[in-house]
């Protein structure tokens, strides 16, 4: 299966990470960050991920 690598946050943010592992920690120290409410799993941020 192909790794997704990229995120659009709907936040108007680009997140992008070398393999699938990178970008759900990359995406989840954005939401951290900038959108602490929102938790989002793994699974979560992968279905989003492109
Ligand atoms: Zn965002």
């Amino acid at each position: 299966m192909r790794q997704k690598t990229t995120l659009h946050c709907p936040c108007g943010e680009f997140l992008r990470g070398a393999d699938e592992d990178e970008l759900v920690a990359v995406a989840q120290a954005h939401l951290t960050k900038e959108h602490p409410d929102l938790d989002y799993s793994r699974d979560e941020i992968l279905m989003f991920a492109l």
